[in-house]
């Protein structure tokens, strides 16, 4: 079912009420059939639009299982082919992601099971600036600490698949209003390897700046952090896939390289201001040899200086 405060704060109300009106308009000089026929039909193709990426998700995870014979990638049984980094400079915030199923951003969302929300802290445990957050702030996405934050590629690769069209969606407390058509918002694909395909996701427009077939280097920047697309605050959703397609690939756990994490201050200070339980982060982070697997709660950074590349 559409949730109708969401819909009607969503980009998708203004198509809707324009064919309402129409129909309305045309109906004063020409005899229609039934408006309540009219609206039912309209109602029904909109909601099947708007619920495409959710069927898609639905069918895409039913099909990626039955494709991996239903032993779905996991760090037991997979590990990155090509080394990455952090895909960004300077100190972030491991929001939400791991290598677990309790860690998981999405353990169900066969794609984003090993997906990660990267956000900033400052040293309060604030996420942006001027005031602090009590749950019902409602602040401009460009007042977080990550928002226009440079993003860059992880790994060296080619670049897939590009969208840079969407306003940033407007955050609200800890309510997210999807003011795009697609989730992922503005987003930079890169093929690495033949199996191993990345997504930074929810991109502020205007900023990316490669272009389908551009040859990235580790460290190069692709665009910037923003609030594009499902999303309810400026965050970088990163995640690494094996197939180019969002709904018919798995998800891959990374063995990051070259990097430094320790436990959030920020993290635990965030959620003891709102009152917000911190959800579990054991186990967020495991060390092998010089390469690490990270989750929820850590504050991690690369060791090699990027900046400033480009
Ligand atoms: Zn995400």
């Amino acid at each position: 079912m559409i949730n109708i405060t969401k819909f009607v704060s969503s980009g998708r109300f203004l198509p809707t009420a324009t064919v309402v009106v129409a129909y309305i308009a045309v109906n004063q000089f020409v005899d229609l059939p039934n408006l309540w026929y009219w609206s039912t039909a309209i109602w029904l193709v909109l909601t099947i639009l708007l619920g495409l990426q959710s069927w898609g998700q639905i069918f895409g995870n039913f099909v990626v299982r039955i494709k991996h014979k239903f032993n779905l990638p996991s760090k037991e049984n997979y590990i990155n082919k090509s080394a990455y980094i952090l895909p960004f400079t300077g100190k972030w915030n491991v929001y939400n992601g791991g290598v677990t199923k309790t860690l998981s951003h999405s353990w169900g969302q066969i794609a984003q099971r090993y997906a990660y929300d990267f956000i900033a802290f400052d040293d309060n445990g604030n996420v942006f600036e001027g005031g602090e957050y009590d749950g019902t702030a409602n602040t401009k996405p460009e007042n977080y600490f990550c928002h226009g934050r440079e993003i860059i590629a992880a790994a060296d690769g080619v670049v897939v698949a590009v969208k840079d069209k969407y306003p940033d969606s407007r955050t609200t407390g800890l309510r997210g209003f999807c003011d795009a058509w697609d989730i992922r918002g503005n987003f930079v694909v890169i093929r690495h390897n033949e199996g191993e395909y990345s997504t930074s996701a929810h991109l502020l427009q205007g900023s990316v700046v490669v272009k389908i077939g551009d040859v990235v280097k580790q460290g190069d920047v692709v665009g910037k952090c923003g609030n594009s697309g499902n999303s309810t605050e400026p965050h970088l959703h990163w995640h690494l896939q094996n197939g180019k397609n969002f709904f018919l690939s798995a998800g891959l756990p990374v063995i990051f390289s070259e990097i430094t994490a320790e436990d959030s201050k920020g993290y635990a200070l965030w959620h003891e201001k709102l009152g917000v339980k911190t959800r579990t982060s054991e186990g967020n982070l495991e060390i092998l040899e010089d390469k690490m697997y990270i989750g929820r709660g850590l504050d991690v950074q690369n060791k090699r200086d990027i900046s400033p590349y480009n």
